[in-house]
């Protein structure tokens, strides 16, 4: 079994001391820091199952955190809250966290909530992907934008699903045809062309001025992020 990794960003000691003990207990392994400002950069650069998320910090609030993260990981947050009060508006917000926590809290249920949202992310992980407003349910040939079907062909969601899994990877139609087809039987480069074209349209039904793959001159496409 893999140890997974929380990070806990706390700036209250004693809280942040507690979770640490009560992670470790559970096998998990941690990393702490006690405001927010490296967060993002960490988050970037290193493996990380979970965050625990404090929303009142002494730099960079956890809202704003959450945001940054959300723009390139879909990594579980667990945000931690002093005010009950408060989780009716942040999830208002539609920050994509996964849970929120409300101080006080026992350690026990902390743990609990982080066990659930790491069998639900799990569960999921495999066959959903989340990227700048796009999921695409891989099983299902399914990809939504905001929520609407965007309603691609098999061959433009195969097209699609390899440039969404790896962002900013420039591919050849060369690479394209290579991925989605078993025997590249006729399929020329303007074929690709094509299918990029309706994919961008279909996209831009949904919302308009939305794209994210992007021609890169002389070589191919590739998936951009939408900030
Ligand atoms: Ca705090």
């Amino acid at each position: 079994m893999t140890t997974h990794k929380i990070l806990i960003v706390e700036d209250e000691e004693h809280i942040a001391e507690v979770l640490i003990a009560y992670c470790k207990q559970q096998g998990y392994c941690t990393e702490h820091f006690n405001s927010g400002q490296d967060v993002v950069n960490f988050v970037k650069n290193n493996h990380v199952d979970l965050i625990l998320l404090d929303l009142m910090l002494p730099d960079v609030d956890g809202i704003t955190l959450c945001k940054e993260v959300r723009l390139f990981s879909n990594v579980p947050i667990i945000m931690v809250t002093a005010k009950s009060e408060e989780i009716d508006r942040l999830l208002g917000l539609n920050l994509g966290a996964d849970d929120y926590i409300c101080k006080p809290f026992s350690p026990k249920e902390v743990i609990a909530r982080i066990q659930a949202v790491l069998r639900r992310t799990q569960q999921t992980k495999m066959n959903i992907i989340y990227q700048s407003g796009f999921e695409v349910h891989k099983e299902d040939y399914v990809a939504l934008l905001k929520g609407k079907d965007i309603g691609f062909t098999a061959v433009e969601f195969k097209i699609f699903l390899l440039f969404i899994s790896q962002v900013g990877r420039v591919f050849t139609r060369e690479d394209i045809i290579n991925a989605i087809y078993n025997q590249a039987l006729d399929m020329s480069d303007r074929n690709i062309d094509t299918h990029i074209k309706n994919i961008r349209k279909k996209i831009n039904e949904i919302e308009e001025g939305v794209n994210p793959i992007s021609a890169v001159y002389g070589v191919g496409y590739k998936f951009k992020e939408i900030l």
